[in-house]
Order: C-alpha cells, then sequence, then structure tokens
C-alpha cells in the first residue's frame, strides 16, 4: 500500500515538474497540413501569437507547414511526434472527412491524438477566377454547364476542405463532367493560380477568400453555408448555395488542435487553458471575425467535447461523401 502511495506521490510531483518547466525554452511547433499562407495556416499563425501573449515567459510558438496528399502527411508525423507538448497539429475538418474517403490512414484520428479543443467556424464561398463571364450565381452555373469538359476546378487534394466543398457541390449540380480537378499542396498557391486565371474555380474557406473578393482579384458566387452572413459586410451579399436550389446544402469548416498521444496530462491541461484564453484574446477575434469567422466558446473547447464533435462529424459525413459517389477521387 504505501509502495502503490509513493509511486501515485512520484507520479503527481512528476506531472507538476512537467507543467512548471513546460514550454520552457523550446518552441511549441504548430503542424500545419497546408502551404504557408492559406487559410490553415493563418488560424495557426494568428493562434500561435494569442497563445504566446497568454502563456508568457518564454513561450515561442513556430508555424511548420507540411503539405500533401490532402492534409494526411502532418496528421500521420504529428501522432508519430514526442508527446512532450511540444509539437502540435493544428487541422480542419479534414481529420473527419479524410477519415471516411481514405480505406487507408497512416494514423487513426480519433486514438491517435489527444485533443485539445476547437477553435473556430469558417463558412466556404464558391469563387471564380476574375476573367469569368458570369457575374451571379445562376450565370456561374449556366457558364459550367455550357462548357463542360473545359473547366477545372482547384483543391488543397484528397480529403481538403476545398475537395470536399467541390465534390458536395458538382454531385448537387449534376454536370458530372463539367470540371476537371486540379490539386494544390493548400489554397494558398491555389488561390495563385486562380487569380492568375490558371484555373477556373475554387471553394475556399472566407479566411482565404473575401480579401481576394474583396479587392476584385477573384469573383465570388455562393456562400456554403445553410444561411446567409447577413452580419458580414461583404459576404451579406452573396447568396447561399441552399437559396440557389441546392436544398439542404450546408457546410462549415472547423479547426481543432491536436497532441500526440500519451502527451502528459498536466501539460495538455496548461496547452487547453492557453488555448481557452488566447480564444478570447480581442485582436484575434476581431482578425477571425473580419475573415468570417466565429471563434467557439470554452464548452467547444473542452478535449471530450471536442472529440465527441469530431466522431459526429465522421457519421454526419459518411453519407455525404459516399452520396458524392465519383466525386471523391
Ligand atoms: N483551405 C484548404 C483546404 O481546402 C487548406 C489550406 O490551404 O489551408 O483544405
Amino acid at each position: 500500500m504505501k509502495k502503490i502511495i509513493a509511486l501515485a506521490l512520484m507520479a503527481a510531483a512528476t506531472l507538476s515538474t512537467q507543467a512548471q518547466t513546460f514550454p520552457g525554452t523550446k518552441p511549441v511547433t504548430l503542424v500545419v497540413p497546408f502551404a504557408a499562407g492559406g487559410p490553415t495556416d493563418r488560424v495557426a499563425r494568428d493562434l500561435g501569437e494569442a497563445m504566446r501573449k497568454v502563456m508568457g515567459g518564454s513561450a515561442n510558438f513556430v508555424v511548420e507547414n507540411i503539405a500533401g496528399a490532402g492534409g494526411t502527411i502532418a496528421p500521420a508525423r504529428v501522432a508519430k511526434a514526442a508527446p512532450d507538448g511540444h509539437t502540435l497539429l493544428v487541422h480542419h475538418i479534414g481529420m473527419a472527412a479524410t477519415a471516411v474517403l481514405y480505406r487507408k490512414l497512416a494514423y487513426k484520428p480519433l486514438e491517435d491524438f489527444e485533443y485539445l479543443g476547437m477553435v473556430n467556424e469558417v463558412p466556404m464561398t464558391l469563387i471564380g477566377k476574375p476573367q469569368l463571364p458570369a457575374n451571379t450565381y445562376r450565370d456561374f452555373e449556366n457558364y459550367i454547364r455550357a462548357n463542360a469538359g473545359k473547366l477545372n476546378i482547384a483543391h488543397a487534394g484528397l480529403g481538403s476542405a476545398s475537395h470536399l466543398c467541390g465534390l458536395m457541390w458538382q454531385s448537387r449540380l449534376q454536370a458530372a463532367e463539367a470540371m476537371v480537378t486540379i490539386p494544390f499542396g493548400g489554397t494558398a498557391p491555389a488561390m495563385n493560380a486562380l487569380v492568375g486565371g490558371q484555373v477556373d474555380v475554387m471553394c475556399d474557406q472566407t479566411t482565404n477568400t473575401t480579401g481576394q473578393i474583396e479587392a476584385g482579384r477573384v469573383k465570388a458566387f455562393a456562400v456554403t453555408t445553410a444561411r446567409p452572413l447577413s452580419s458580414h459586410k461583404l459576404l451579406k451579399d452573396y447568396p447561399t448555395l441552399n437559396e440557389m436550389g441546392m436544398r439542404g446544402f450546408d457546410l462549415t469548416i472547423w479547426h481543432g488542435v491536436y497532441a500526440p498521444k500519451g502527451t502528459p496530462p498536466a501539460i495538455l491541461a496548461q496547452l487547453n487553458d492557453a488555448l481557452k484564453k488566447a480564444l478570447k484574446d480581442p485582436e484575434f477575434i476581431k482578425r477571425q471575425e473580419g475573415l468570417g469567422a466565429v471563434v467557439v466558446n470554452d464548452k467547444r473547447v473542452e478535449p471530450a467535447n471536442h472529440k465527441a464533435f469530431v466522431a459526429g462529424e465522421i457519421a454526419k459525413l459518411k453519407p455525404v461523401i459516399e452520396a458524392a459517389g465519383k466525386f471523391a477521387d
């Protein structure tokens, strides 16, 4: 009995030492599954700065972009990283979508990670290159049908948010051969190609598109949420796909933070606390809201709630992706 108590005390002491010394002078790397300059990267960079402010002292956050394979390389890397709190994953809905889309993944989204909490929810926008003749969603659809087989749609790889949006939209459009898909390492390079007119169409998070829409560098045709974004000064002007005849179309992207399985509970608690505080940083909130995103409340940052939400998303996306059939790859 004495031995058990001694062991328990030793374990508790180790945990509190870990928490006291974390993060120390070693940076915390936020691994992003897509290219720098895109929407997931932007969330990670802003979040890293907000968490640095909250943690104070020598806390230091850096972002590492490990793009490729529809955002599945980065989670595989983080799942195998040292579980010491210094390597975290910032990912989006792809954490759930890839679990449905890939028969073989090098990691188990629900089992190989410690869930730290959700960050935000972000609508998507359907956009086109500036040279497209259409100016309204109706014209856009007609143009696509009239040019079947000649247009292409960019995305960030199989299982990315842009891919998911594109497959859901194309399956509802019922213009099967309308567009050729072109994968990129993230929607930052895809956006460059769209602005440059090398690709025709894309669906992407508003955190990446609002600036380009406002500057007139791309054309926006619709938003993907069930309800119009009436409180956003720019996005309120665009119809929902739901209103445009695609009844029930509702796609919102979310971002979350994850640590490798086995990260000590005291460090997880410290990171979760910093995450909750960072999400209340007025500067972070202002930036996110300006880009059409909504920062979530404390309840959704609870690890167990976030994990249950991701499990629910996997279940919800399964029939949607299956219904989209051939558009899934
Ligand atoms: N928005 C991208 C996606 O479609 C990812 C990114 O570049 O952040 O998943």
